[in-house]
C-alpha cells in the first residue's frame, strides 16, 4: 500500500485568526486512517486563540456587512477558482487524512467548488409584502453576525462550503472549525481564505475535539451551523438556548430503503449497494436498512453479497481502490461491534471478516435475517455494514422504516412511480429518493424530520437561514 505522498513539516499547516495564518497553541497529531501513521502535525488552538478567532470575526462583521452582496460574490467565485487551481493537491490531501479513494475525494473537492459557484449566484431580494396607498411593508434579509461553522469528519470539504458560502454571501463572517480527525482540508481552505477575504471575515480553528462547547456558547456567536452526530447535536442545542442564537443542526440518520414488489433485483442491487457503501457507509444520508419484499428477499440478499464480494477495499491513493477505511479509530471499533452482533443475531452473507494489515478497514458486509430490534437495525451503524430486512406487506415495511427517532432521509426503489409516490409521501423524512439517491444540487434545501436535524441548509431556503428577516413597515399616509 501506498503511504503518504510526502511528509509534512511542523509548519505546513496553520490557523487563520484575524487575517494572519498562525500557529497553534500546541500540536495534535494527524493519523492516515489506511495506514496508521501520523499523517500531520495539527496547530491545536487554545481556548485564548478561539476567543481571538471569534473576536477578529465580530469586528470584521460591520465592514463585510456593509459591502454589497454582489462584491460578496465575486469573493467567493474567487474562492472557488482558488479552490480549482489547488485540487489536485488538495484531493490528495483529503484522501490521506479522511481515507476515501482519490476519485472520490476528487469529487467532493468539485463538489465544495461547485456548490461555491452555485451559492454566489444566489441573491436576496428585498420582498414587497404590502404596498398601498397608506403602507409599505418590506421584509429585508439582514446578516446575523458571526457564524461558528463545525463540520464531521466524513466530508470535511463539502460540509465546510455548504455552511461557509453561504453564511458569507449572506454578509456574516465565519469562525470554522473542522473535527479533530480530519482538520487539514479545512485549514488549507483557511490558507486559500487568508488569500482572497478581509482580515477577520473567515478564521479556521483547529482543536483535538475540545473547543466545541466553548464556540457554541460564545456570546459574540449569533449562529451555529453544526453537522454532525444527534447526540452532539443535542448538547450544541442546549449550549445555544442561554443566548437564543439562530441555529442549523444536519445531524445523524438510519435511512431506510425500501424495495418494491415490483423491481428486477439484479437491475436495483448495484444502486442499493452503492447507497449503502458510498464513502464506507459514513454518510449521513446512506441507506442503513434495507426493507425488501418477500418475494425477492432472496435474490436481493444474493446480488448485494456478490457485489461486496467483489469489492475492492484499500488504501485511497490506490487506483483500483473502490472502498477506504474507516475514518478513525473509534469509529471502527463501533462498527467491528455491529459486525460482531450480525454474527451472532443474523446471517452475515458477504464481509464480516477480518483484513490483514494496518488501516481500519471493514470490507462491505451483508446482513440477512436479523431481528428488528437488533442495534444494527435501530442504531446508526455509520459504517459497510448492511442489514437486509424481509418484508411481506408494505403498510408493514413503512410503519417499520418510521420506527425511529431519525428522519434525514428514505429511498424507494420501484418500477410503477405513482406507487413510489405514494409510499414517499408516508415516510416521515426529510428527503424522498425514488430509483437514485444522494441527488443534492445546492440549489434544493435539504433538512432533517425528527432528530436527524433542525432548520435547512442549502438551497434559498438553507441561504436564508443565515439571515435575519426583518420587516420595514412604512405609514405613508
Ligand atoms: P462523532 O461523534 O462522529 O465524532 P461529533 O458529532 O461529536 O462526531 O462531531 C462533529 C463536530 O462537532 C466535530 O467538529 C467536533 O469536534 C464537534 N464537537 C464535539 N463536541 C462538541 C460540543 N459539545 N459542542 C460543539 N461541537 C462539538
Amino acid at each position: 500500500m501506498n503511504a503518504q505522498l510526502k511528509p509534512f513539516a511542523a509548519t505546513d499547516f496553520r490557523l487563520l485568526i484575524g487575517g494572519q495564518l498562525v500557529s497553534g497553541a500546541s500540536t495534535f497529531d494527524v493519523i492516515n486512517p489506511a495506514t496508521e501513521q501520523v499523517l500531520a502535525a495539527a496547530p491545536r488552538a487554545d481556548l485564548a486563540q478561539l476567543n481571538l478567532a471569534v473576536a477578529a470575526a465580530k469586528s470584521a462583521f460591520p465592514a463585510w456587512a456593509g459591502r454589497p452582496l454582489a462584491e460578496r460574490s465575486q469573493l467567493l467565485l474567487k474562492l472557488a477558482d482558488a479552490l480549482a487551481a489547488r485540487s489536485e493537491e488538495i484531493a490528495h490531501l483529503l484522501t490521506q487524512e479522511q481515507g476515501k479513494p482519490l476519485a472520490a475525494a476528487r469529487f467532493e473537492v468539485g463538489g465544495a467548488i461547485g456548490i461555491t459557484r452555485v451559492i454566489a449566484g444566489m441573491e436576496l431580494p428585498v420582498k414587497v409584502l404590502q404596498e398601498t396607498a397608506s403602507t409599505r411593508i418590506v421584509q429585508q434579509r439582514t446578516p446575523l453576525g458571526v457564524v461558528a461553522a463545525i463540520t464531521p469528519w466524513n466530508f470535511p470539504l463539502i460540509l465546510l462550503m455548504t455552511k461557509v458560502a453561504p453564511a458569507l454571501l449572506a454578509g456574516n463572517t465565519v469562525v470554522a472549525k473542522p473535527a479533530a480527525t480530519t482538520p487539514l482540508t479545512t485549514l488549507r481552505l483557511g490558507e486559500l481564505c487568508a488569500q482572497i477575504f478581509p482580515a477577520g471575515v473567515v478564521n479556521v480553528i483547529a482543536d483535538a475535539n475540545d473547543l466545541g462547547s466553548a464556540l457554541t456558547s460564545h456570546p459574540d456567536v449569533a449562529k451555529v451551523a453544526f453537522t454532525g452526530s444527534t447526540a452532539t447535536g443535542k448538547k450544541v442545542m442546549a449550549s445555544v438556548a442561554a443566548t437564543v442564537k439562530r441555529l442549523t443542526l444536519e445531524l445523524g440518520g438510519n435511512d431506510a430503503a425500501i424495495v418494491l414488489d415490483d423491481v428486477d433485483p439484479k437491475e436495483v442491487a448495484p444502486k442499493i449497494f452503492h447507497a449503502a457503501m458510498i464513502n464506507s457507509g459514513q454518510v449521513c444520508l446512506a441507506a442503513k436498512r434495507v426493507y425488501v419484499h418477500d418475494s425477492m428477499y432472496d435474490a436481493l440478499c444474493a446480488e448485494l453479497a456478490k457485489l461486496a464480494d467483489a469489492a475492492v477495499v484499500g488504501n485511497g491513493l490506490d487506483a483500483a481502490t473502490q472502498f477506504g477505511p474507516l475514518q478513525n479509530k473509534a469509529q471502527y471499533d463501533k462498527v467491528q461491534g455491529f459486525v460482531a452482533e450480525a454474527r451472532q443475531r443474523g446471517t452475515i452473507v458477504a464481509g464480516g471478516t477480518p483484513v490483514a494489515g494496518p488501516g481500519y478497514f471493514i470490507r462491505p458486509t451483508i446482513v440477512r435475517d436479523m431481528p428488528e430490534d437488533a442495534r444494527l437495525v435501530r442504531e446508526e451503524q455509520f459504517g459497510p455494514v448492511l442489514p437486509v430486512l424481509r418484508y411481506s406487506n408494505l403498510d408493514d415495511a413503512i410503519a417499520r422504516a418510521n420506527a425511529t427517532e431519525y428522519g434525514l432521509g428514505a429511498t424507494i426503489w420501484a418500477t410503477d412511480l405513482n406507487r413510489a409516490y405514494e409510499v414517499a409521501l408516508k415516510i416521515d423524512s426529510g428527503t424522498v429518493w425514488v430509483n437514485k439517491h444522494l441527488d443534492l444540487p445546492p440549489d434544493v434545501p435539504m433538512g432533517g424530520a425528527k432528530q436527524s436535524g433542525f432548520g435547512t441548509e442549502m438551497g434559498q431556503d438553507g441561504l436564508e437561514e443565515f439571515t435575519q428577516a426583518k420587516i420595514i413597515n412604512i405609514a405613508r399616509s
